[in-house]
């Protein structure tokens, strides 16, 4: 499929535990070989999206009761989450859930599961070349500080060499320096493989400054969406989301 929106989501309706109600009919598109923005407050179903996606709601006790999602032409909502994996979408998990108990090599390799081509080895070069500091890091990835975490998680996903990679909060806990060196990654990426990235960010600044579109989240739908710049012009945004002014 060649149009030019990869992922869309159609309409979806999100229940948690059988009966609580977190995403009311949510739809957006993202664009191929773009970066798009999911802003929104805190529990507004940010994640929830992303793993409506992913398809890891299930392992929550969470279900897709209305709506579709499709991904390069193909239905893949209520799909399993490692086909979904294999297919090519990549979920780099809010608060960098890296294994802490293995290395950093065995982490980079876990993300590679669902290949068997050559080249792997190169690829963990390429991680290597893009976060300098974790060549260095011999030990277990638990000992790493809060922004390597980060990074790791991120160079597990570019392992997976997907389509698409879902982000969530990767700014969270993060210095001021670090969260703006993650997100000038994040926008190489993006220029260096072309990969599509669907980002999820409280740090709405930040986030529209690296994203092509835009769309803000509420109570489990979205109530704006745009171009970046256009976001970052519109004075509801500004008030409430890029600190006023
Ligand atoms: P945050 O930035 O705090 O993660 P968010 O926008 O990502 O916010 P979600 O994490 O998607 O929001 O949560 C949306 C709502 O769903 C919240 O009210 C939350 O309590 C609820 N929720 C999330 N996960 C579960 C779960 N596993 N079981 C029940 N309710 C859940």
């Amino acid at each position: 499929d060649n149009s030019d929106i990869l992922l869309s989501v159609n309409n979806i309706e999100v229940v948690y535990n059988e009966y609580v109600l977190v995403l009311r009919g949510l739809s957006l598109d993202v664009e191929r070989g773009s970066i798009t923005a999911l802003l929104g407050a805190n529990g507004a179903g940010k994640s929830t999206t992303l793993k409506a996606i992913s398809g890891l709601l299930k392992s929550e006790d969470g279900e897709i009761t209305r709506g579709s999602i499709t991904f390069d032409g193909r239905t893949i909502s209520h799909q399993d989450p490692e086909r979904t994996v294999r297919e090519g979408i990549f979920q780099v998990m809010e608060g960098r859930r890296i294994i802490q108990d293995m290395t950093v090599l065995e982490n980079l390799k876990l993300g590679a599961f669902t290949r068997s081509d050559k080249g792997i080895k190169d690829d963990i070069d390429l991680v290597y070349s893009y976060f300098p500091r974790l060549r260095e890091r011999k030990g277990l990835a638990g000992y790493l500080s809060g922004g390597e975490q980060q990074m790791l998680a991120i160079g597990r996903a570019m392992m997976a060499r997907p389509k698409l990679i879902l982000m969530d909060e990767p700014s969270m806990g993060l210095s001021p320096l670090l969260v703006k060196e993650v997100f000038g990654i994040i926008k190489k990426l993006n220029e260096d493989f072309g990969v599509t990235i669907l980002l999820v960010e409280q740090n709405a600044a930040m986030a529209l400054n690296c994203a092509k579109h835009g769309y803000i989240m509420e109570n489990g739908k979205i109530v704006l969406d745009g171009t970046a710049e256009e976001l970052r012009e519109n004075e509801d945004i500004k008030e409430f989301y890029l600190g006023g002014g």
